[in-house]
């Protein structure tokens, strides 16, 4: 008798560290885009199928990955098998995450990778983020800041209701932005909700409207 294989989440989880960015970053074997391989099926890693490891990931701890869908990354971070950090997405969906990411053909020099890069340094910056931290810790979910969807960056995401919080900023195109998620989001079952941080007011009805979503987004996926 052989070794019994290791479980498939214990080869992810000791093959695999946390970054200062809080990616599950793999350590092993990657491609050249820089996603994580492992091969499954085999006895020692011989034989067995190659498999892209954040759809392993998925697959683990998640469930099944429905056909013709995309295990996407909300992190600029292709080796992260973080399941917070992963989303399932369309074709369409991985194209537009390819080209944000400058990841296809025509790569960074591409008008939607810049975009992306100069959005996130603008919103790494805004002092009402700091702000808005403070007011979603209090309904007592879990936040990411900087959370990418698509070649969309939400300023914060609830991975468990599906919620995006946008601090309306100067800087926001909010006539665009609104435009594009009307399509893409509603879709996909995300709820986006734009708050403002411009007068004193503006806090407390922030704080009101993240609770009202998070309970009508939870009434409607069926959680009460
Ligand atoms: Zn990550």
């Amino acid at each position: 008798m052989g070794r019994q294989p290791t479980p498939i989440a214990d080869r992810l989880i000791n093959r695999s560290k946390f970054t200062s960015a809080g990616c599950l970053e793999w350590t092993g074997r990657k491609d050249r885009w820089g996603y994580g391989l492992m091969k499954i099926g085999g006895r020692h890693e011989n034989g067995g199928k190659l498999c892209l490891v954040h759809r392993v990931a998925h697959e683990t701890w998640v469930g099944p990955i429905p056909n013709g869908s995309f295990v996407l990354h909300r992190c600029d971070n292709p080796a992260c098998i973080r399941i917070a950090h992963l989303w399932l997405g369309t074709h369409q969906d991985n194209m537009n995450d390819m080209v944000a990411k400058g990841r296809s053909a025509k790569g960074k020099k591409n008008g939607a990778y810049k975009y992306w890069k100069e959005r996130r340094a603008a919103s790494a910056a805004n002092p009402n983020e700091l702000w808005m931290k403070a007011k979603l810790d209090t309904t007592g979910l879990q936040w990411t800041r900087q959370a990418q969807w698509g070649w969309r960056l939400f300023d914060f995401w609830c991975h468990e209701l599906g919620i995006a919080v946008e601090v309306d900023g100067p800087e926001h195109d909010q006539a665009k932005d609104a435009k594009r998620d009307a399509y893409n989001l509603k879709r996909s079952g995300i709820l986006v909700l734009r708050v403002r941080n411009q007068n004193e007011g503006d806090a407390a009805k922030a704080l009101a409207d993240i609770q009202a979503a998070c309970t009508w987004q939870e009434r409607r996926r069926g959680r009460q």
